[in-house]
């Protein structure tokens, strides 16, 4: 295999040894892309398990994810929607649906609201199944799990930081984080174990309860000029 010169590849280039200094560690590298290698890495584990998972209902890991998508949207979400967040084409989602829908595991219904618009939800059986494939499999729980309590708060933030700007820039849907939602106040109190203030749930909360995908998300009311 050709070594790759690209430094914006996602494989490392060879140390180079001797010398005793710094120097073994100098490439062009920089902190974001080994930032972005170990992200690759995580998101690879998580695909893996997505298809252990999903493979035993004879299922592929998108049709796998509207299951768990759908979860958590039991009014249902329309089929843009379900494209957007999976990051998916609509034609893609659309084929994962009716698949859904011949197992029987997801019913399309015209939305009460815009009877142009189809909505999308779970079945008894889908949702049961959807359940089960919701569940972290207990290794990547466990992973998680050897960071502590501050460990953990610190990586949250950051990737609440990093999802709020990709979906900022459009390059994954729209997150429903405390970050974007009208009810949150962040750092609203000088406690430091809970210091933000969820305005709909009426109560405080510290960094390892912020959420990325809350039910109960509103985003912010534009304002007009
Ligand atoms: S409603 Fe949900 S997203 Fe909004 S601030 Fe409360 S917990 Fe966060």
């Amino acid at each position: 295999m050709t070594e790759s010169t690209d430094p914006r590849t996602a494989s490392e280039p060879p140390l180079r040894p001797g010398g005793g200094g710094s120097a073994a560690f100098e490439d062009e590298r920089t902190p974001q892309d080994r930032i972005l290698v170990g992200l690759s890495k995580i998101g690879t584990a998580i695909r893996s398990s997505a298809w252990t998972a999903a493979a035993p209902h004879r299922l592929n890991p998108t049709q796998g994810q509207i299951l768990a998508l759908l979860l958590r949207r039991p009014a249902g979400s329309g089929l843009t929607e379900l494209a957007v967040q999976l990051g998916v084409k609509q034609p893609t989602a659309s084929d994962s649906v009716a698949t859904l829908e011949t197992k029987g595991l997801v019913s399309k219904s015209p939305d009460p609201d815009d009877a142009r618009r189809l909505l999308v939800t779970l079945t008894n059986e889908g949702r049961s199944l959807a359940g089960r494939l919701s569940t972290w499999p207990p290794e990547l729980v466990e992973t998680v799990d050897t960071l502590d309590a501050r460990e953990q708060a610190d990586l949250l933030r950051s990737l609440v930081t990093v999802v709020r700007a990709m979906a900022d820039s459009g390059q994954i849907g729209p997150a429903r984080a405390c970050a974007t939602c009208r009810y949150f106040e962040p750092d609203a109190n000088a406690d430091d174990d809970r210091p933000h203030y969820c305005h709909f749930a009426q109560a405080s909360f510290g960094d390892l309860n912020l959420r990325l995908d809350c039910l109960d998300h509103e985003a912010p009311e534009v304002e007009t000029p």
